[in-house]
């Protein structure tokens, strides 16, 4: 059974084509590739919604690429990135943990202060 993802929005039924991940304890919300599977901070969107996408004030939005080659997202995708993004806006205490063991994915990089996350192609 896979049923086509609808967005979210109400009175919208278009199929979805990203998920919006809040990330609340940085007011950051991260749009990316439709996840497989929903989360309770997860809302899926579809391509007209995605891109009229506008942040609660005070909120900073993170738009991923969706359409950059093949991409995989997971659960733990998201949660690699909701990390990257929340170690991206601390960079004080990233210094402060010195040699400290990371358990993010190095491929994600998040950029808060220019609002982007860069992917690394792969190779
Ligand atoms: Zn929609």
């Amino acid at each position: 059974m896979s049923p086509v993802r609808r967005c979210s929005r109400t009175a919208c039924g278009r199929p979805a084509v990203a998920t919006l991940t809040y990330v609340y304890a940085d007011s950051t919300a991260v749009l990316g590739p439709l996840a497989t599977y929903a989360e309770p901070h997860c809302y899926d969107l579809c391509s007209e919604h995605s891109e009229r996408l506008t942040a609660p004030r005070g909120w900073e939005v993170v738009r991923l690429a969706t359409d950059s080659g093949p991409v995989r997202p997971s659960g733990d995708d998201l949660e690699a990135l909701a990390n990257a993004v929340r170690e991206a806006a601390r960079p004080q205490e990233r210094a402060a943990g010195g040699g400290a063991a990371r358990d993010i994915d190095p491929m994600e990089v998040a950029r808060r202060g220019h609002l982007r996350v860069l992917r690394s192609p792969e190779s």
